[in-house]
């Protein structure tokens, strides 16, 4: 168990530190900014919605390794998802980080973040990402504040 927290750690240090599709995204039609006052992390989600289906997601921001890997594990993650298949993952990771889900879900290289909920400050920058997601999908031009 503890080889496979260190691990976790370094999956979520490398993606903190070197995050992925880490940019703007100039074919983006859904856009959303989102803020997590209690640690300072903000996040901007780009993305190019296409029949239904992420094509392409970016993100920029500034933040703690927890949400940087979050946000970066995230648009890998999302890409080439559907919207009901995101909906569906959303939900499984936010019940992983804050520890509500029975045993632990189905989420491949996401379950990384799983030792996050044993620390609820952390819960809000790892989600912050995820919420600043949806708001880009549901296309709401208000700011996302995990507060
Ligand atoms: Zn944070």
């Amino acid at each position: 168990m503890t080889d496979l927290r260190e691990l976790y750690q370094e999956v979520i240090l490398d993606h903190g530190r070197r995050p992925r599709n880490f940019g703007e995204l100039p074919e983006a039609n859904r856009h959303a900014e989102g803020y997590n006052p209690l640690c300072g992390d903000t996040a901007r989600v780009f993305l190019n919605l296409d029949g239904g289906v992420v094509k392409d997601a970016r993100f920029l921001g500034k933040g703690c390794s927890i949400s940087t890997a979050s946000a970066s594990m995230m648009t890998e993650a999302v890409k080439g998802k559907t919207l009901a298949e995101i909906e569906a993952l959303f939900t499984r990771f936010h019940g992983l980080v804050t520890g509500t889900a029975q045993g632990v879900p189905e989420l491949g290289k996401l379950t990384v973040f799983a030792g996050v909920s044993e620390f609820p400050v952390r819960v809000k920058c790892a989600s912050l990402p995820w919420h600043t997601l949806k708001a880009a999908l549901d296309g709401s031009r208000a700011p996302v504040s995990t507060e």
